[in-house]
């Protein structure tokens, strides 16, 4: 039995579905409000330099290898998903360097740092529950084989089941470590008091298992799962917003399609508009950004690595004004640098600047004290003898104005966060609910907070469940 089905939302979640869902056999169309493929993760070019907005780092890669197996195993036995998808991932030599107070350190710590005897503690005990976490990740929660991930993880944190409760518990650990690996909850978009301790791990199971970028940028993710879609023959519609959603109806701004399952992709709240109900205002909201990418007009020096990270000297200050929503005195920003020729086919360097902002839905411009002062900070850190900004011959700056056209309050990054306890399998709201059979979420709705790895993992448990119930 053939079932259509209508997929909203063409982000990477709307588009993995896609693809799975077609493979298996299914008549499947994607309708995408914004002109392009990849919602959050986007390409631009900046005078005819090649650069990738959104997601940045790859991590737990094994999420997105399950992706490619699952299109070949729910299929015909015809051209193999990696030859489809084409994306090669490349590992960096480093997580990041870290900027903290007057310190620096990669990631892992190199021996000899006065961290580094802590940091190689803290990897040993936590740098091998990659594969735990990424068994969580793909597993259903109903599924027994998920007991043993589970048991894993509890036996490491015990009952400090958050990530500040985890790191307090740590007396041999220095506090400014406990910083740095603390920052990461940042990548869910909020205090380390409001992720699961598993948060504090994905510093060391990076640090352990690497972080990739595709090779020609992360880009390449969306490319690939849209050639995987196009290949197993759905039908993608760009620049054709979804208006509303009905049992068997999906209405967009241009047309009606009739579909016998609906699947929201969308970020939090967005669905409730469109089935007409009240989505209630979120208390609590992760993090925005203030990102600018640009051209340089050379190479930095030598010892800048691709991925910088300038911490704030008060961390819980942050965390502070993040929550109350408005711009704190320092911030946690990223630089990812790519020198001409490496992992874009550019001809000059590009840099990409990402100022952790609160979720106000502010515009930003290069003249804002906040962002002059933060990137004055970061190029002093790092070195420079000239500001990151002033080597930009060319820019294009996104703010928390342009995310919250995705739909989230104020440009959330990662949506409205479920509290710690809901997280991973007690998520809400469910993939699908028994009143609503029709209707099924993936993405960012489904798990805020959550990167790319969360994201496609989600995919493969809500289609195996979903091509269950239809078969
Ligand atoms: C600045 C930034 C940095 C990040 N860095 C990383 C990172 O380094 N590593 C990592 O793993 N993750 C990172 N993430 C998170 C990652 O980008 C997301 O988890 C992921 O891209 C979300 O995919 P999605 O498909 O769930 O949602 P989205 O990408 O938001 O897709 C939802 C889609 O729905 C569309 N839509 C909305 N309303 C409608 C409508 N009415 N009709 C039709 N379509 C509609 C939107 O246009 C969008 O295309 C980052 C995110 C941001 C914003």
């Amino acid at each position: 039995m053939t079932s259509r089905i209508v997929v909203i939302g063409a982000g990477l979640g709307g588009l993995a579905t896609s693809a799975v869902l077609a493979r298996a056999g299914h008549e499947v169309t994607v309708l995408e409000g914004q002109d392009w493929v990849g919602g959050k993760s986007r390409r631009i070019e900046v005078a005819g330099q090649r650069i990738d907005t959104g997601p940045s780092l790859v991590t737990f890669p094994d999420v997105l290898e399950q992706i490619l197996d699952t299109y070949d195993e729910v299929g015909p036995a015809t051209e193999k998903a990696r030859d489809i998808a084409g994306i090669t991932l490349e590992r960096l030599p480093e997580v990041g360097r870290y900027y903290f107070k007057d310190q620096q350190a990669n990631l892992p710590v190199e021996a000899g740092h006065p961290w580094h005897e802590s940091w190689a503690r803290f990897e040993k005990e936590n740098g091998q529950l990659g594969p735990a976490i990424t068994n969580l990740l793909t597993t259903d929660p109903t599924d027994p084989g998920i007991l043993g991930a589970v048991l894993r993880l509890l036996s490491r944190y015990g009952t400090k089941l958050t990530t500040q409760a985890y790191l307090d518990s740590l007396s041999w650990m220095p506090d400014d470590v406990k910083d740095v690996v603390a920052i990461h909850t940042l990548n869910a978009g909020v205090a380390p008091d409001q992720t699961l301790a598993l948060y504090a791990s994905m510093a060391a199971v990076m640090s352990s298992d690497g972080v990739f970028v595709p090779r020609g940028g992360v880009y390449e993710i969306a490319k690939g799962l849209e050639a995987l879609a196009l290949h197993a023959g759905v039908t993608i519609h760009t620049g054709e917003p979804v208006v509303s959603v009905r049992k068997g109806l999906v209405t967009t701004e241009r047309a009606t399609y009739n579909a016998d399952y609906v699947v929201s992709a969308l970020d939090g709240g967005i669905l409730e508009g469109l089935l007409g109900k009240q989505a209630p205002a979120p208390k609590v909201l992760s993090c925005s950004g203030v990102a600018i990418f640009g051209v340089l007009d050379e190479e930095l020096p030598e010892d800048i690595v691709t991925h910088s990270v300038m911490m704030p000297d008060r961390p819980a200050e942050l965390f502070d004004d993040l929550g109350k929503r408005v711009v704190p005195s320092q911030t946690m920003a990223f630089l990812n640098y790519y020198r001409a020729n490496t992992i874009y086919p550019n001809d000059k360097p590009v840099a990409a600047l990402l100022l952790t902002a609160p979720p106000n839905g502010m515009s930003a411009s290069l003249d804002d004290e906040f962002v002059k002062s933060e990137s004055r900070r970061f190029s002093d850190m790092l070195g420079l003898d000239r500001g990151i900004i002033e080597r930009m011959t060319d820019y294009t700056i996104l703010d928390p104005e342009y995310f919250s056209g995705f739909g989230a309050v104020g440009g959330a990054l990662y949506g409205a966060p479920a509290p710690w306890w809901r997280s991973g399998p007690f998520h809400t709201p469910a993939y699908n609910s028994p009143l609503t059979p029709w209707l099924w979420r993936v993405g960012s709705s489904v798990h805020p907070g959550g990167g790319i790895p969360a994201v496609l993992g989600g995919v493969l448990i809500a289609t195996r469940r979903m091509l269950r119930k239809i078969d």
